[in-house]
Formats: C-alpha cells, structure tokens, sequence
C-alpha cells in the first residue's frame, strides 16, 4: 500500500464542520446556531431556542421578514397538516419576536 501525498489534506482544508440548516422563511442554508429552531408538539408550533427540544424540529432565521415570508409560503400549515388561521401566526410572532 502506497500512500500518496495527494491523500493528506492541507491544514487550511481541515475546518470545523459548521452544521447548516434551511431558513423555512427565506430557504436559505445558513448556521444552524444563527437559526431560531421550532419544534411541532401537540399539533402546535412551539419555540426553541435553546435548540434542546426533542421531535420534529425546522429553522427560520431571526427574523420577522423569514417569518412573515414562511407564513405566507403556507409553511405552518404544511409542517401541521391543517388549516393556521391568521390570528395564530400573529399569536406565535408575538411569542417568538422578543426572543429573535
Ligand atoms: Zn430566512
């Protein structure tokens, strides 16, 4: 067995693995730690920001635009599987809006 010097990567290729997630609102992979995680519980949208919630989690920037872009993208509905009514997403931005 011969090994070439082509096998061993340079120092500079060598970074810290940065884990990336999809922002829900804008679809852009970013940082997962940049990101708000949610996480669906009891047929709801709960917050995470500690990130340490068990379950089905997604990500959306830590930003009222994502957000607003993700409810009008019908995002909530999907990850829920029923109707969210306007009120609702109102409800959980006020929750979520001092936490960003
Ligand atoms: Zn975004």
């Amino acid at each position: 067995m011969i090994r070439t010097a082509m096998n061993s990567k340079p120092a500079a290729d060598r970074e810290k693995h940065v884990p990336m997630r999809r922002c829900v609102g804008c679809m852009e992979s970013k940082p997962k730690e940049t990101l708000f995680r949610f996480v669906i519980e009891d047929d709801a949208i709960v917050p995470d920001p500690a990130a340490k919630r068990p379950g089905r989690g997604f990500y959306l920037d830590r930003s009222e635009d994502c957000f607003r872009k993700a409810v009008k993208r019908k995002t909530f509905q999907r990850l829920l599987k029923r109707n969210v009514s306007p009120e609702e997403c109102e409800a959980l931005l006020d929750r979520i809006r001092p936490l960003f």
